[in-house]
């Protein structure tokens, strides 16, 4: 495509709506259409031979790729600037295949500890009993890291924001030492979205999003990621079973074995509305990022001066130890996801319960703001020491901010805070 030279030079807020994806040449859609089928039929059986001996591109079956999916995998790779990507129904479907594909029985994750609750019980039960080992550090300790790495070790997981906690890692050095080791550096990008930062350029190997949340906008449609950054040799050393899928596809070489191998066989496809909807919000992702940041920004201070609010947990404030990775790494934007504790958790549930506007739901990165107690319900589940790991303690109430006034989310919150 010739108009991919002249975006490559776009900015980010071009590039989320023009890059790697032009009007449909079939139909002149704007965006990608959905192609709500199964299965693509060809005129003759050789032309289908063809297509699945790969000597022709082409389209075979949805659950291996369909082109709406495609079109969504190619403007998020363009945003990323990585290799490539893969789609898949759902963050939990992305991470969890990849874990099994990378690192197979035996296997040993090093991931931070404080992660978001779905990816800790994946790795802390789920993969435990597939007989992969996950060791928990604190990853905003580069050396603690570092010497967490064994033997077995295939993959280093992080997230660039953990909640409830709102630690930020420091992924140049986290990303040095799983180089240095010879491992790929995950990073779960999900809350910061390419728009306040692209892992890759940092020494990421892969990047990873739920595309439910931001990228989605609207709450409408669950969906999850995969971005090859390119930089990472899957030939070399720790992934043998990979060799000869790099042979043939070079950089490419993960991706690859997942759409010839793992994933397809595990039957995790998005379906191509969903890819749709989350296409459709990624139009608009710059300008909601910059609100969605804004407003947060705007409640942090305010809670922060609120005499019944205990401590605010959030990266933009100047007093988060986290302020300068958080400045340093996502481009002067902190995010919209924010929590602060109260008295008890008593005092939790009637904030909650006295909010008009502010909804009380289990997602981030909807139109609407978000609240909820994340230790009665999304970490309910764990046990005491591991919600302080999480740092889900049961003082804390989680926010995402939406898109509305600022003034409305502030005067929200203060009457409800008043009811407390
Ligand atoms: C929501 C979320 C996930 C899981 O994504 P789903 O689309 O819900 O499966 C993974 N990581 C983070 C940081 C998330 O917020």
């Amino acid at each position: 495509m010739p108009e991919r030279r002249e975006l490559r030079n776009c900015r980010l807020e071009t590039l989320v709506i023009h890059g790697g994806w032009r009007p449909d040449p079939a139909t002149g859609s704007p965006l990608p259409p959905v192609a709500q089928t199964g299965s693509f039929a060809y005129e003759s059986a050789d032309e289908l031979e063809s297509v699945f001996a790969g000597r022709a591109p082409g389209y075979v079956y949805s659950r291996i790729a369909n082109p709406t999916v495609s079109a969504l995998e190619s403007r998020i790779t363009a945003l990323e600037g990585g290799a490539g990507a893969l789609a898949a129904a759902s963050g939990m479907n992305v991470i969890s295949t990849l874990a099994i594909t990378l690192c197979g029985a035996g296997g040993q994750i090093v991931s931070s500890r404080a992660i978001f609750g779905g990816t800790y019980s994946l790795f802390a039960r789920t993969l435990a009993h597939l007989g992969m080992e996950t060791v928990f550090v604190d990853a905003r300790d580069p050396a603690a890291v570092a010497a967490a790495i064994g033997e077995r070790c295939r993959m280093v997981f992080v997230e660039t924001i953990s909640n409830p906690a709102m630690e930020v890692p420091d992924l140049s050095a986290l990303a040095t030492v799983a180089r240095t080791a010879g491992v790929p550096l995950v990073v779960d990008s999900t809350v910061t979205t390419p728009y306040l930062i692209r892992p890759g350029e940092l020494g990421a190997a892969l990047a990873v999003h739920s595309t439910s949340k931001f990228i989605n906008g609207h709450g409408t449609a669950i969906g999850g990621i995969l971005v090859d950054c390119g930089n990472f040799d899957w030939g070399a050393g720790r992934h043998p079973h990979l060799e000869e899928f790099t042979r043939r596809a070079g950089q490419q070489g993960l991706l690859a074995a997942l759409r010839q191998r793992y994933w397809r066989d595990l039957g995790g496809c998005q379906a191509p509305l969903n890819a749709f909807l989350q296409g459709a919000g990624l139009d608009t992702l710059a300008v909601r990022m910059e609100r969605h940041c804004a407003n947060a920004a705007a409640l942090a201070l305010f809670l922060n001066g609120h005499p019944a609010v205990r401590r605010v947990y959030y990266p933009g404030l100047p007093d988060s130890p986290y302020h300068d990775a958080a400045a340093r790494q996502f481009g002067g934007k902190f995010g919209s996801i924010l929590s602060f504790e109260l008295a008890g958790p008593e005092q939790c549930f009637r904030l909650i319960n006295a909010l008009r506007l502010a909804l009380n739901l289990a997602n981030l990165g909807e139109a609407r703001t978000l609240v909820i107690h994340p230790a009665s319900t999304i970490c309910r589940d764990f046990s005491e020491a591991e919600k302080e790991a999480i740092g889900a303690n049961p003082r804390l109430v989680r926010v995402c901010t939406g898109l509305e006034h600022p003034d409305d989310i502030l005067e929200d919150f203060a009457q409800a805070l008043r009811r407390i």
